[in-house]
């Protein structure tokens, strides 16, 4: 179904825009109209990161208007696999000046909204007014039902995305403008247990996968903005890099959805970190308590050289994590076999008095694998809080962090 254009246009294009423009004016789908459409039209990226990067630099080279960026991070040398608009130069700046260092560079007619924050219940209402469509390219899934909820409140159509490993999605969301359209709460009414879904920073992504559903996103904000063709209303795009193959679904209308159905109950911004829970209960009871520092681990690592302590320190991050970074003196047992219960039998029996200390790369899976192990009658075993991240910040700089 197509729908009718986001933005009215502008008045003109100057000679100027027409030359840079022209290769858009020549298709007939966008010609002039559109392009004085993309002139006047606000688009708010969510994120300078895997999506938010493509996106930007492709709705800049378009023309469109105003583009807000809405990032609080800063560059680090493990976004640059990915996250193209930033460059070598830009390692510890705000992710947000160097997107609007690259944006000036692509297209200097961009007027760019630098959101230097992280979205939160307080600010989100006020940064999204205003924008006529947003493209969300956020990593995580409490932002994610928080940019729902208040586009939805709002009443702003967006463009949403996701990637992981070899895998993206993509959809456009408009339940304000487009009848019986679904929200992303009736795709995922729930967001997925904690610790069950790895974030990229756990699991990886692969770099170019960013370009793929980044441009897929992009392509439907300018069919949004420009009227152009047919939006992925009600459609979930699926794209799988391995077998190079793109899929699109039908996604309908929940009517028992919480936001957008017949008796919704969601009539307010909620508490996000508590819907999506950053670890499980389980894993949040076992670890009060039970958590030690690396400063303690490195003294207990110590004292087990010395002879006067004794306990297995166990890494429960996947081989090729291993590969990059380790804490000396670990063993691996990736969580998958706690999960699986093969892991109870490569620790020390529960009697034999040794401790079972458990790390990984920041402390969100170890605290899940410690609510097993301390199921299972390992009274005393313990957690490394921040895990291998913050054990090479604080106390082995010299090892690569990831
Ligand atoms: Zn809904």
């Amino acid at each position: 179904m197509s729908l009718p254009p986001l933005v009215e246009p502008a008045a003109e294009l100057t000679t100027d825009e027409v030359r840079r423009y022209s290769r858009h004016l020549i298709i007939p789908d966008v010609g002039m109209t559109g392009q004085k459409r993309l002139k006047n039209a606000k688009v708010l990226v969510i994120g300078a990161g895997g999506l938010g990067s493509p996106a930007l630099l492709y709705l800049a080279a378009a023309g469109v208007g105003t583009l807000g960026i809405a990032e609080f991070d800063e560059v680090d040398e493990s976004n640059l696999q990915r996250q193209v608009i930033h460059g070598q130069s830009d390692i510890g700046r705000p992710k947000a000046l160097s997107a609007r260092d690259s944006i000036a560079e692509i297209n200097p007619l961009v007027e760019v909204v630098v959101h230097d924050e992280r979205l939160d219940n307080d600010n989100v209402m006020r940064i999204f007014e205003g924008y006529d469509l947003i493209v969300d390219g956020t990593d995580n899934f409490a932002t994610r039902y928080m940019v729902n909820d208040a586009a939805y409140f709002l009443g702003i159509p967006y463009v949403w995305g996701s990637i992981y490993r070899f895998d993206g999605q993509a959809s456009v969301f408009a339940p304000k403008q487009v009848e019986d359209a679904p929200c992303y709460r009736c795709l995922y009414p729930e967001p997925p247990p904690p610790g069950m879904v790895p974030s990229c920073a756990e699991g990886g992504v692969l770099g170019v996968l960013c370009a793929s559903i980044g441009s897929i996103q992009v392509n439907e904000a300018i069919k949004l903005l420009t009227g152009a063709g047919e939006p992925a209303v009600g459609k979930l795009v699926i794209y799988d890099a391995l077998e190079l193959e793109w899929r699109k679904l039908k996604v309908r209308k929940d009517p028992n959805c919480r936001l957008c159905g017949e008796h919704a109950d969601v009539t307010e911004l909620i508490d996000y970190d508590a819907f999506c829970g950053a670890i499980s209960e389980e894993a949040a009871d076992a670890a009060a308590g039970s958590t030690i520092s690396v400063t303690q681990l490195e003294h207990m690592l110590k004292e087990r050289e010395e002879g006067s302590r004794d306990f297995v320190l166990v890494d429960v991050r996947e081989p090729n994590e291993y590969e990059i970074n380790q804490i000396p003196g670990s063993v691996l047992i990736p969580k998958g076999e706690f999960l699986n219960g093969n892991a109870l039998e490569q620790l020390p029996p529960v009697d034999s008095g040794t401790q079972v200390v458990m790390h990984c790369k920041s402390g969100v899976r170890s605290a899940e694998t410690l609510a097993i192990v301390q199921g299972a009658g390992y009274d005393d075993a313990v957690h490394v809080g921040g895990g291998v991240v913050a054990w090479v910040n604080q106390i082995d700089p010299s090892q690569p962090a990831y």
